[in-house]
This record gives C-alpha cells, sequence and structure tokens, in this order.
C-alpha cells in the first residue's frame, strides 16, 4: 500500500489489495496450519530464514492483514496482534524486560495495565516506579535504576483522560536510551500517531475504538523502526545471539524490524496469546471506517461534555477537549482533530447520586467498555478500579463519584435528553 495515501484513505484500503479475481475483502482464513513438500523449507520456517506462514500461533493471512492496516495507520514498520490489550502489553514488556529489570511508567494508565505492572509483573521481578502523567523530563529520569528498560503511558490515559505530555516523556526515555512505549487505544491514529511525537512502540487494545462495534476481544504491537537497539547494552536479548534460535541477532538480521520479529518469535511462541482469524477479520473491517467514528465520537463527546459542564446538577467535567480542562492546551498540541469519545463527571452528590442517575439512563448502556459505537457508561472505583486502594485509585486519576462515559455515535440530541432525563430524576 502506498504509505503516500492520506489517512482517511488508509482506513479504507490498507491491508489488503485483492488479486485478480480474488475476493476484493480479505477472508476469513480459518485454518491452523500450512502445508509444505519438502522437510527443508520447513526447516527454514523454524530459523526464520523464511517468512512464510507455518502454524496460526505465530501468524495467519487474515491476522497478518490487519497487523499490515494497523501498521500504516501508526506509521510503523510491522505490527503484531495479540489475543487482548493485556496480552500485547504483557509480550511487549517481556520482550524488554526480565527479572531484576526495572520499568517507569505513568501512574494514569488503564486499571488492568496497573494491575499487570503493580502486582503480577512485579512477583516476577520486574519493577515499576510510576509517575504522573504531566512530570518534567528530569523528574521521570529522577526515577531511573541502571536496570530500566523502558518508558510506558498512555496517549490519552483510561480512565483519568489526561493527556501525555510526549515531549517530557520522549526527552526522558532519549536521556535514559531506553524506547517510549505508548498505549495509543483511546486516541487512536486518527486524533494522534504516538511514533510523530517519538514513541518507539504503540499498543492498543483493538477491542476499543479499532473494532468499534464490540464484536472482538484483541490487541496489537506496532514498531515505530527507529531506535537503535545496539545503542547500549541494555538490550542483550535483541542484539546478541538468541539461544532458541541457534544463536540468531534479531537486531543484526531484521533491523527496523527487529523488535516484532522478536516479539513474534519468542512470546507468540511460548505464551501463545494470538489473535483469531476470525477476531482480525472483524477488527479489519472495524478499521476502516476508523475516521467516520472517530470523528463523529469526538464531536458528540464535546457536546455532551459541553450540556454537562452547564447543568446544575454536575459538580465537575473531565474533557480534554473543554477549555476549562487541566489538558486543554496537551489536547489541542497533540490531537488538533479533537480530544476523543470519552468524557467524565460528577454529580453532586457524589457516588450515591451517580449510581441512581446510572440506574435511570435508558439509551446509553451499563457495560465494561470503552470504544463502542453506542454509548457507554461505567463507575470504575466500584469495577475496573475496585481492587486499588482509594490512594491509589485517587493517583489514577479516579475519585469515588467518577462516572466514565463513551460517547457514541448515536444522534446527539438522543445522548443529550438521555443525560437530561436521569439528571432531573436525581
Ligand atoms: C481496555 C484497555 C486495555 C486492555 O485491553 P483488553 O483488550 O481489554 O485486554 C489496555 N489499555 C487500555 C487503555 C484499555 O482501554
Amino acid at each position: 500500500m502506498d504509505s503516500n495515501y492520506k489517512f482517511d484513505t488508509l482506513c479504507v484500503q490498507a491491508g489488503y489489495k485483492a488479486d485478480k479475481g480474488a475476493p476484493q475483502v480479505m477472508p476469513i482464513v480459518q485454518n491452523t496450519t500450512y502445508r509444505y513438500y519438502e522437510a527443508e523449507d520447513v526447516a527454514k520456517l523454524f530459523d526464520l530464514e523464511s517468512g512464510d506462514y507455518m502454524y496460526s500461533r505465530l501468524g495467519n493471512p487474515t491476522v497478518s492483514t490487519l497487523e499490515k492496516h494497523m501498521a500504516a495507520l501508526e506509521g510503523g514498520t510491522a505490527a503484531v496482534a495479540a489475543s487482548s490489550g493485556q496480552a500485547a502489553t504483557l509480550m511487549t514488556i517481556l520482550t524488554l524486560a526480565e527479572k531484576g529489570d526495572h520499568i517507569i511508567s505513568s501512574s494514569q494508565v488503564y486499571g488492568g495495565t496497573y494491575n499487570l505492572f503493580a502486582v503480577t509483573l512485579k512477583k516476577l521481578g520486574i519493577d515499576f516506579s510510576f509517575i504522573d502523567t504531566t512530570s518534567k523530563a528530569e523528574d521521570i529520569v529522577k526515577m531511573a535504576t541502571p536496570n530500566t528498560k523502558a518508558i510506558f503511558a498512555e496517549t490519552l490515559a483510561n480512565p483519568a483522560l489526561k493527556v501525555l505530555n510526549f515531549k517530557e516523556f520522549k526527552e526522558a526515555a532519549n536521556k535514559l536510551g531506553v524506547p517510549l512505549i505508548i498505549d495509543n487505544t483511546l486516541a487512536t491514529p486518527y486524533l494522534t500517531k504516538p511514533i510523530l511525537h517519538g514513541a518507539d512502540i504503540v499498543l492498543h487494545s483493538t477491542t476499543k475504538f479499532s473494532d468499534g462495534h464490540g464484536t472482538s476481544v484483541g490487541g496489537i504491537v506496532i514498531e515505530a523502526g527507529n531506535f537503535d537497539w545496539g545503542k547500549s547494552h541494555k538490550f542483550l536479548s535483541l542484539t546478541t545471539p538468541d539461544e532458541s534460535y541457534h544463536g540468531l541477532n534479531f537486531y543484526e538480521k531484521f533491523g527496523d524490524t527487529a523488535f516484532s520479529t522478536k516479539l513474534r518469535a519468542t512470546m507468540l511462541r511460548d505464551l501463545g496469546g494470538a489473535m483469531s482469524p476470525m477476531n482480525a477479520f472483524l477488527t479489519h473491517q472495524g478499521l476502516k471506517t476508523l475516521h467516520l467514528r472517530m470523528e463523529r465520537h469526538t464531536e458528540n463527546a464535546l457536546k455532551l461534555a459541553e450540556f454537562l459542564n452547564n447543568h446544575n446538577k454536575v459538580d465537575w467535567v473531565i474533557y480534554p477537549g473543554l477549555k476549562t480542562d487541566p489538558s486543554y492546551n496537551l489536547a489541542s498540541m497533540y490531537m488538533p482533530k479533537g480530544a476523543g469519545g470519552v468524557l467524565s463527571f460528577g454529580v453532586h452528590g457524589g457516588r450515591e447520586k451517580g449510581e441512581i442517575l446510572l440506574r435511570n439512563l435508558n439509551l446509553s448502556s451499563l457495560v465494561v467498555h470503552v470504544g463502542d459505537i453506542k454509548t457507554s457508561v461505567l463507575h470504575p472505583a466500584s469495577t475496573t478500579h475496585r481492587q486499588m486502594t482509594e490512594e491509589e485509585q485517587v493517583k489514577a486519576g479516579i475519585s469515588p463519584e467518577l462516572i466514565r462515559v463513551s460517547v457514541g455515535i448515536e444522534d446527539i440530541e438522543d445522548i443529550i435528553e438521555d443525560f437530561d432525563k436521569a439528571l432531573s430524576s436525581l
């Protein structure tokens, strides 16, 4: 696909082009394995001498289509799809870090990411330090240890909705000589392309806006292709011979796709968190309308945010598109097309009244989800973030009364009426 095409064209067309007489839509190749005639050809697959398909845990034509599609949208050299966003994050971290290593993460991250980092990976010996998304580079650098292997953050934090200060995080990553990993799930490449702001690795929960229709759990990791792994001795797993591949050196052999090739060849192989062809098909279909959906999500979210902000029963609204929002300037700089489809707010009377409000919404659905075409609401303190202490919740940007709204692409008048009615019942 010609990468000079504009974003909207890439949404519609990237990832697959039909050969003469072939289906115009990439088919679902529902298949586990691939036939060969010479043992030597199969040996080449195992030695990574050939990039052909071998077994669907490691690669499948429908899954590859999604990978190419997303790599084109984010402007990366390659991508690897995963069974979920969580699997994408886990495989990314484990490709870079092992027992004894350290990673600096924004404290405003998705609840599942926080648990993975602060509890599960910590148990396996990888240590995490958490720092505010708006921190200065020098403060981020101060958190580092000799074994710091990466910096991790979300473009638009879920559910705190703080916009990342890319410049400071990138400067810190440069100073430490480590990659900047960005979870771009909530912003999507329509609103911002983290690679243009210095991200070395971008990942997504494709479950959210990428799919967009609430059909498929999935994740994806995209490699920017410009991090020099050989610059320091920090990334020996990429720059020295891999014993599980007869001494293959990923950095030398694969260059600007070294990270994603290593992730596929070791993490998909060993952990098995592969995306199914069916989910890849549905997610690829979803991406074709990402630009149109994001445009409407963003437009509707701003209108609902303004409505709530002016409502006398609403205490506060967080939406980076509101001029009064603390993230407004960062949002204008990094997300000029709009501040995304998610907002949060709190009503007078706190948590208790908030729960009544949720009960009285009708069009909007109470679901553990964001990024759906249908308007979705959730109370994080009692659900996605309930495993955290109240102090940890506050650090993650979640107050007890916070209600998160993922604004859908219905008619905005119907959405506003739904909230208006529920608010008047309080
Ligand atoms: C949902 C989400 C994840 C986890 O993705 P799953 O597909 O649910 O495993 C990670 N990061 C962000 C920002 C998310 O919203």
